[in-house]
C-alpha cells in the first residue's frame, strides 16, 4: 500500500510530544515501576533529570529520571552507567513505562 504513512511512533500520554520511534525498541519485557516497560536506544523530546544510584533487580545502577520536555511527566529513566558487566548494554539508553506512553501512526 502506496501511503504517507510515517514510522510508528510512541509519544507522552499527557501532551502527544512524540518521545521515540519504534525501529528505537531494543527489549519489550523490562519492569518498569507500574508494570511493563520498553528499553529503547534513543528517546526524543526528553529532558534527563539528576543521575543517582539505585538497586535495580539486575544489580546497581546510575539512572536518571526522564521526563516529557513538553509537560514534564516522568515517563521513565535513562541508564547511565550500570556495574555489572552483563548490564553494560543498557548504558545510554532509555526505559520509558509502558502505561506512559501511547502509540501514534500505527
Ligand atoms: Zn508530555
Amino acid at each position: 500500500m502506496a501511503g504517507v504513512i510515517g514510522p510508528r511512533l510512541y509519544s507522552c500520554c499527557n501532551c502527544r510530544n512524540e518521545v521515540a520511534v519504534h525501529d528505537d525498541v531494543i527489549s519489550k519485557t523490562f519492569q518498569g515501576g507500574n508494570g511493563r516497560a520498553f528499553l529503547f536506544s534513543h528517546a526524543m523530546n526528553v529532558v534527563v533529570g539528576l543521575k543517582e544510584d539505585r538497586q535495580l533487580m539486575t544489580g546497581l545502577h546510575t539512572v536518571a529520571d526522564v521526563y516529557c520536555s513538553d509537560c514534564r511527566e516522568v515517563l521513565g529513566w535513562k541508564y547511565e552507567r550500570a556495574y555489572e558487566e552483563t548490564q553494560k548494554y543498557k548504558e545510554g539508553k532509555f526505559i520509558l513505562e509502558k502505561s506512559k506512553i501511547v502509540k501514534e501512526n500505527w
